[in-house]
């Protein structure tokens, strides 16, 4: 991982990023549709695995190491984060049941450039509290996409986030965070999704970002499961996650991992 300085991407290196961010998107949307009670999180993983394969790409949560020591490699294709699940979980035999909610993130190497985007579903019909939580973290997503502007600044971004969130009353997750992209999954600025407008790093064109607003219904605390990986609310409560892979153009932000229909 480089720890330095942003590096701008030339149009030909953001050709190279559209390619996997298409790919990327086409394989989510398959996983989205696939989305029923009673298909595991493992069959969603499939889905993915598959359909990334068969068009040339390689999926890259496969195998990523884990931060801590004792931790296995993350197993999955896609992180499955149903209901207070934040991020990072884990794809079981466990079957989605009507009334979940259900986080899919997904990352994607192509011809060595990365993607990374994530969405939140409903499983059938959901209360409406989980439906208020889906709507106000994609509109989250949608804010900050709009803030990424050449010649705005990295706190633009997350206070989009943070003022669109906690105006609807939940709470912005801050453990976890956005990140810049490109031939790695995980490249300089960090990117939360809180923040004061008009501070933090100047936005370039050509830079390359992994906008992910993580929120919960109530608290914002986060605690993990033994695996190591599974990271859910403290207090239980509900949590949606959405994720674009985002260039910022001279004429605005454009958005890599755009879903048909999304
Ligand atoms: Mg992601
Ligand atoms: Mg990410």
């Amino acid at each position: 991982m480089n720890a330095g300085n942003v590096v701008v991407k030339t149009p030909e290196q953001i050709e190279g990023m559209r390619a996997s961010g298409r790919l990327l998107a086409r394989a989510l949307a398959l996983v989205e549709e696939a989305v029923a009670p009673g298909v595991t999180t493992s069959e969603l993983n499939t889905v993915a695995e598959e359909f990334i394969r068969d068009n040339a790409g390689t999926p890259s949560f496969l195998g990523v190491p884990a931060g801590s020591p004792g931790i296995a490699p993350f197993p999955g294709s896609i992180c499955a984060s149903t209901n207070d699940v934040i991020v990072h979980g884990i794809p079981s035999g466990n079957a989605l049941q009507e009334g979940d909610i259900i986080g899919i993130d997904c990352g994607v190497i192509l011809d060595g450039w990365h993607s990374d985007s994530a969405v939140t579903v409903a499983v059938g019909e959901v209360d409406d509290e989980a439906e208020r939580l889906i709507a106000v973290t994609r509109n989250a997503l949608d804010a900050a996409v709009a803030a990424a502007q050449p010649g705005n600044r990295l706190g633009d971004v997350g206070a989009a986030v943070q003022r669109l969130v906690e105006s609807a009353g939940f709470s912005v997750v801050r453990r976890f965070v956005g990140h810049g992209i490109g031939e790695e999954m995980h490249e300089p600025p960090q990117v939360p999704n809180f923040g004061v407008a008009g501070t933090g790093a100047v936005l370039e064109v050509g830079t390359a970002l992994a906008i992910e607003p993580m929120v919960n219904v109530g608290s914002p605390d986060v605690r993990f499961d033994a695996d190591g990986w599974t990271a859910r609310s403290a207090d239980g409560s509900l949590s949606a996650h959405f994720e674009h892979t985002v260039v910022v153009g001279a004429s605005g932000p454009i958005v890599l991992t755009r879903r048909a229909g999304a």
